[in-house]
């Protein structure tokens, strides 16, 4: 199960099937990290930093975090896709095409000038998010969609 999570400031991924559960987030930022409430993490509780440093420690790799830099990324159900925008300028998406009751993300894309800030996982948890609560399964013919789906 894929889940982000967001203030002004941060992006934060979870990976519940990665999760053994440590508990080690929850010791560094409690306030943060709230096992037993809904949503069980949420970021307007503590500094960035406290998060950030709570994230990093995270042993299973199920956390991560990165800076927004401004940048919405929302859902296109119309279009089949998640977008980014910047200040109204779109500057990235991920597609995907639906097959026999699947989505198959066939292509993610992020403006020259934007890459390097996290976008493109933004945009495909977006979709992985999405089908979960949808019930569909997500599989990828787009090579960055299919990193994310075996690494994260
Ligand atoms: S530190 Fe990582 S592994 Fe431990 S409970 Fe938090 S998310 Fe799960």
């Amino acid at each position: 199960m894929y889940r982000t999570y967001e203030n002004d400031d941060l992006v934060v991924f979870w990976n519940y099937d990665k999760c053994f559960h440590a508990k080690k987030c929850i010791s560094l930022s409690p306030k943060t990290f709230r096992p037993g409430l809904k949503p069980w993490i949420n970021l307007n509780n503590a500094e960035s930093k406290e998060i950030w440093q709570a994230i990093s420690l995270c042993p299973s790799g199920a956390l991560s975090c990165l800076y927004k830099h401004n940048i919405g990324v929302t859902l296109d159900r119309e279009n089949c896709r998640s977008v980014a925008v910047d200040n109204g300028k779109e500057i990235g998406e991920c597609v995907y095409q639906i097959t026999d009751g699947d989505w198959n993300i066939y292509h993610t894309g992020v403006s020259l000038e934007y890459q390097g800030k996290g976008i493109a996982k933004r945009l495909v948890y977006k979709l992985l998010e999405e089908a979960e609560r949808n019930n569909v399964k997500i599989i990828a013919t787009c090579s960055y969609a299919r990193k994310v789906l075996e690494d994260d």
